[in-house]
């Protein structure tokens, strides 16, 4: 019987092919007691355990980078391999094992699920599906440790392609899998999970958030994947895959199009150019940027050095890591995020709770509170910016005097490396983030003391319409196009151009062509997204009428009725 199934889209296109089922193999964990004379046994069955997964997992890294040398699956491998030697995971296990005499796969599994905890208190969305990576670590443990190492599925004859079917993947799954897989679909992740990420470095189209579908199918049924709406359609008739066959061969021509857009200068019709930034995480992802030949970096956001690792990165290892980025920018800005850490929880071994955290100690507050931290990521920063075109960006902002103290320690890492002889940009630009409704509104104070803005239009929809971004329960409250938001947006817009002060927006909606011509009716002239969405934007831009859109958008933000003004946005993108 035909049904269908919607959940999160994270990669786009349409795949057809058959199911094929990957097991849980923490299900299978049997939990007994070790007698006293067996638990050296135990304990080297274990470490041999360890061995043989760092040994599958370097295996697949190589495979990994050979195929694709700058893909983000190696990045994603090392961590991995790094939870291998993670105390608070491995030596705790092994704690268990010898103190309280469990068996193996047991003791790993106990820890796992209090790591796993730890993990979902963290308010960071990023930073909380980092909980994935341990269950995946584990699950490999437990599979080395049954002695049952995971399969591929068999080539398919009849055309059709393999679509996996999971209640979640590694990284290291994907990219096993991936020469003759379809699609993916799972039961649980966000668009920030490793899986999604993954899969859209390959261009396979995924779903996630399917909740329980791994138990709704069975091997080998056919399914249709529909990456960009997010919907599964389980055994579809002749017309549906038809429909749909169609549909696939009008995307692939579509990408071919696009890619061709490549080194068009992203000019409206009228002829005003229009600056298109990308957002990165990394190192990892400066060669999408050169694919593509986007004009720069609009937003790194460096709390990414933080994630998944015991110790913090000190000034030298940053400073490597800004240079390599600037380096491998060849020139072109390169905007870097002073740590947007939420909370302390991402820091390890520091341990304090806060009962709001999107609403506590999070980004420059957080920073600012750790002055030897943040001076750290200063000087390195500073360092950093003789090696190419570097702007520092604060995230965050509400009061005047957090960009004060800012700029007094930014003033301090120069002052100390003017005495120690090292060289760095002495002009360098120091702009901040407008992703609260008090830095919009109040916006004169940033204006005054800052070089440039940046809208963070994730977090200021958030906070505007007081919904949580990472909570699927009030997804659907969550409106870019709500009247509130728009004014803000448009009014950060004028007020900085008035003040010849240059703006961008960094937030999703900068990538998503559906707002592209109502950013640009606002004034806006410069976008900075997810690296993947760049040509598709520029696509938009090619095609923009400035002199059609700007009197129309001014009409759209005089309305206040949210059913008018999403089909006034939709009949303008038209
Ligand atoms: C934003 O809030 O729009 C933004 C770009 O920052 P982040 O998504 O990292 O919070
Ligand atoms: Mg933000």
């Amino acid at each position: 019987m035909s049904f269908t199934v919607h959940g999160l889209p994270v990669s786009q296109g349409i795949a057809i092919g058959h199911t094929h089922l990957v097991s849980h193999a923490l299900l299978e964990v049997n939990h007994y007691q070790i007698a006293p004379r067996h638990l050296k046994a135990e304990l080297d069955r274990f470490d041999n355990a360890i061995a043989s997964v760092d040994g599958e997992l370097l295996g697949l890294k190589t495979a990994a980078s050979a195929a694709q040398p700058h893909n983000e699956v190696g990045a994603f491998i090392d961590l991995q391999r790094m939870m291998l030697a993670d105390p608070a995971l491995i030596e705790a296990a092994r704690t268990k094992i010898k103190e309280h005499h469990y068996n193996a796969e047991w003791a790993l599994v106990q820890q796992m699920e209090s790591v796993v905890e730890q993990f979902r208190q963290i308010e960071d969305a990023y930073l909380r599906e980092r909980q994935a990576d341990v269950v995946q670590v584990v699950e490999r443990l437990v599979k080395a440790l049954l002695g049952n190492p995971g399969r591929l599925p068999p080539k398919r004859k009849d055309g059709h392609g393999t679509i996996i079917v999971a209640h979640d993947l590694s990284p290291a799954d994907t990219i096993g899998f991936k020469d003759h897989i379809a699609g993916f679909i799972t039961d649980i992740g966000g668009p920030t999970s490793h899986t999604a990420i993954v899969a859209r470095n390959l261009g396979i189209p995924a779903i996630v958030g399917l909740r329980h579908i791994r138990d709704l199918l069975r091997a080998d049924e056919l399914i249709i994947v529909d990456g960009t709406r997010g919907i599964a359609i389980v055994d579809p008739d002749k017309s549906i895959i038809e429909e749909y066959q169609l549909r696939r061969a009008a995307l692939e021509l579509e990408r071919s199009k696009l890619r061709r857009l490549r080194d068009t200068p992203a000019a409206t019709l009228g002829g005003e150019i229009i600056q298109l930034l990308a957002n990165i995480s990394g190192p990892q992802d400066m060669a999408k940027i050169k694919e593509i030949n986007a004009d720069g970096v609009g937003l790194f956001r460096t709390e990414f050095l933080f994630i998944d690792r015991d110790t913090l990165p000190d000034e030298d290892e940053q400073y490597e890591v800004y240079r390599s980025v600037l380096k491998a920018a060849s020139g072109k800005p390169v905007t870097a995020r002073t740590f947007d850490i939420g909370a302390d929880k991402s820091l390890v071994g520091d341990t304090q709770d806060e009962p709001n955290p999107a609403l506590g100690l999070r980004a420059v507050r957080y920073s600012l509170t750790e002055p030897k931290v943040f001076l750290a990521q200063l000087r390195a920063l500073l360092r950093a910016s003789a090696h190419g075109k570097l702007q520092i960006m604060i995230p965050m902002l509400v009061h005047a005097d957090e960009i004060e103290q800012t700029l007094t320690l930014i003033e301090k890492a120069k002052e100390e490396l003017r005495e120690e002889k090292i060289k760095f940009d002495e002009n360098l630009p120091v702009g901040g983030m407008v992703e609260v409704p008090a830095a919009a509104l109040a916006l004169g104070m940033f204006v005054r003391r800052l070089d440039f803005l940046s809208i963070g239009t994730n977090d200021l929809i958030q906070y505007t319409l007081a919904v949580d971004r990472g909570n699927e329960a009030v997804v659907r409250l969550y409106d870019p196009l709500h009247p509130a938001v728009l004014k803000l947006i448009s009014g950060t817009i004028q007020t900085a151009q008035r003040a010849e002060l240059p703006v961008s927006v960094c937030g999703e909606m900068a990538g998503n062509p559906a707002y592209t011509w109502l950013l640009l009716g606002m004034g806006l002239r410069s976008f900075s997204m997810h690296p993947a969405r760049i040509l598709e934007i520029k696509r938009q831009i090619l095609r923009a009428d400035l002199a059609e859109i700007t009197p129309k958008t001014q009409r759209i933000l005089k309305l206040d009725e949210p059913a008018r003004i999403h089909e006034a946005v939709e009949k303008l993108g038209a």
